[in-house]
């Protein structure tokens, strides 16, 4: 296989670029609400982080609204740092997981 081919994503933090499974997927569903979608399977728009660094780094500098096309609500935004934030090993295990 090509792996030129393996869809890549950049990080909405560092700006990097990276097999987009192997970064975390932060979604708009069609409600408007803003969720993790750690099986890449919601449907909606999609922001993607390397890992909770970046998703701050991202929060901060309010790339969410740009990526999402829309003002993100902050309360999504900080209920998902708290699920990155005490599930470290998310990053590590969707690098691993496919
Ligand atoms: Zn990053």
């Amino acid at each position: 296989m090509n792996p030129s081919l393996a869809p890549t994503r950049s990080c909405a933090g560092c700006n990097l670029r990276a097999l987009k499974h192997s970064l975390i997927r932060i979604v708009r569903t069609k409600s408007g609400e803003v969720t993790l979608d750690l099986d890449h399977k919601k449907f909606g728009r999609g922001a993607y982080v390397c890992g909770i660094e970046c998703f701050q780094i991202a929060f901060k500098k309010n790339k969410f609204d740009y990526k999402l096309r829309g003002q993100v609500s902050r309360e999504d935004l900080n209920s998902i740092g708290q699920i990155l934030e005490s599930n470290r090993h998310i990053a590590h295990s969707t690098v691993l997981g496919d």
